[in-house]
């Protein structure tokens, strides 16, 4: 199954849910606009190269379409399609004033020099140039997009229109007009939920092991933020391998290996040094085996379709939180809820990133600009307040978390079509 047919079988579990107007689920179920451009790039060798680039705009019922660019040799309008569909379920989940985009560029951007990765995205710029705009549609990093990147965009989206609209884009260098806490958003937002079901649950951070797929960005701040709550991080991985120990291990040491030695599992050598924990003996896993590790929390932030059919019944975390977008299939979905273990779903625990991309805009729109700790005092209750609508609704409909994420974002969408005489 696609992802795009992925998101359709999401929303329409909703609908079925909460009774929804079919003509509001057909309207979820029909991006907006589909954009494909072809763009010219002059190559250091002098020759041209075309890229085909992707801009869907899924919905703007809540406010402008907003969502990243991704740059990836196998992306494709599919993947984009639904990630774009999956941002406007984000951004109403947690109740924040924008609808869902999402852009793509066919490139291995390693094989580019910056140079070519510079034209390339002004390029991409000049090509999507009519259908953004910060009150229109405000991309954002995703796969592979870097906040330079972003910086480029802006530069030539406000060259193009002759002055400066450097909100068209968010995630720039603060330079640039970015903002603070941007880059540890996402990660902040999953601490806020866990805080929530912590909480609820009498959960004991000394006596929680965390599992961690994926240790980049979201990831590896995620496990630097819960080792400081006193969690003990058990289990790491990158796309080479992972790391189990079984007392925990010292993210903050595994993070400083893996820049110097590029992969968690060259950090192997320095075991010794990473388990600093009293009686931690720690091994190298395979990324299977890390996936089966038994903690309490599986947190999953490297890529989509992770936990799918043939290994959801091995997890043994008893709870999962998916900072990536779409890691766990429709099919593992099903067999995790039989099992009982709880999946705090992507459109809300890694809603942190879009939320503070939406402090961006506000601050560039009006000039001034926050602290950090300005940003996470008003990230928080947003956070929170979209934890608590989606708890309230899986406990009204007796339903899973993301099925109850789509039934709170599905009703406030509805309520904007309707406000806009749509409907
Ligand atoms: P990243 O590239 O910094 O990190 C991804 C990590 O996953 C890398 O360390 C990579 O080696 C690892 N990885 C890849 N395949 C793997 C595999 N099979 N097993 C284990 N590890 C593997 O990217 P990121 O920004 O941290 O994003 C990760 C996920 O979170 C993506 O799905 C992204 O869309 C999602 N996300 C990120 C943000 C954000 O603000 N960074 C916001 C929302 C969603």
């Amino acid at each position: 199954m696609s992802l795009f047919e992925n998101t359709l079988k999401q929303i329409e579990k909703a609908a079925t849910i909460m009774n929804l107007d079919p003509n509001v689920k057909a309207l979820m179920q029909h991006p907006q606009r589909i954009v494909e451009v072809s763009i010219p790039v002059k190559m250091d060798d002098g020759s041209l190269r075309f890229f085909k680039g992707f801009r869907v705009q899924h919905s703007n019922y809540a406010g402008p379409y907003k969502g990243g660019i991704r740059y990836h040799q196998d992306v494709d309008m599919g993947e984009v399609t639904a990630l774009s569909a999956w941002m406007s379920i984000k951004c109403s989940v947690v109740g924040i004033p924008l609808g869902g985009g999402k852009g793509g560029i066919v490139v291995n951007p390693k094989e580019l020099s910056v140079g070519e990765l510079e034209r390339l995205t002004r390029g991409y710029v000049r090509a999507i140039q009519y259908v953004v705009g910060p009150t229109k549609d405000v991309p954002a990093p995703d796969v592979n997009t870097t906040p330079q990147i972003m910086d480029w965009f802006a530069d030539e989206y406000s060259k193009l229109e002759g002055k400066d609209l450097k909100g068209v884009v968010t995630g720039k260098t603060l330079e640039h007009g970015g903002s603070k806490g941007r880059g540890i958003a996402t990660a902040q937002g999953g601490v806020y939920v866990l805080n929530e079901v912590a909480t609820s649950q009498g959960m004991v951070p000394a006596n929680t092991k965390v599992v961690i797929q994926g240790f980049g960005n979201a990831g590896g701040v995620m496990a630097q933020l819960l080792a400081a709550k006193g969690y003990q991080i058990v289990g790491a991985s990158d796309s080479q391998g992972g790391i189990v120990c079984t007392h925990g291990f010292n993210p903050d040491a595994l993070l400083q290996c893996k820049v110097e030695k590029s992969t968690v599992k060259n950090c192997h050598l320095d075991m010794e040094k990473l388990s600093t924990m009293e009686g931690s003996s720690c091994k190298m896993v395979t990324n299977e085996e890390l996936l089966e590790t038994e903690c309490d929390i599986l947190i999953l932030a490297a890529l989509e379709n992770q936990v799918h059919e043939g290994n959801a019944d091995k997890i043994k975390a008893k709870m999962i939180i998916e900072l990536a977008n779409g890691p766990t299939t429709p099919e593992a979905d099903e067999m995790l809820a039989k099992r009982g273990i709880m999946v705090i779903p992507d459109i809300l625990a890694n809603a942190g990133g879009v939320t503070v991309s939406w402090f961006e805009m506000l601050q560039n729109a009006d000039g001034k600009y926050w602290e950090e700790n300005e940003v996470f005092e008003k990230l928080l209750p947003i956070m929170v307040d979209g934890w608590k609508a989606v708890k309230a609704n899986a406990d009204k409909y007796s339903c899973t978390l993301r099925e109850a994420a789509y039934v709170t974002a599905l009703a406030r969408i509805e309520g904007k079509i309707r406000e806009q005489g749509i409907l």
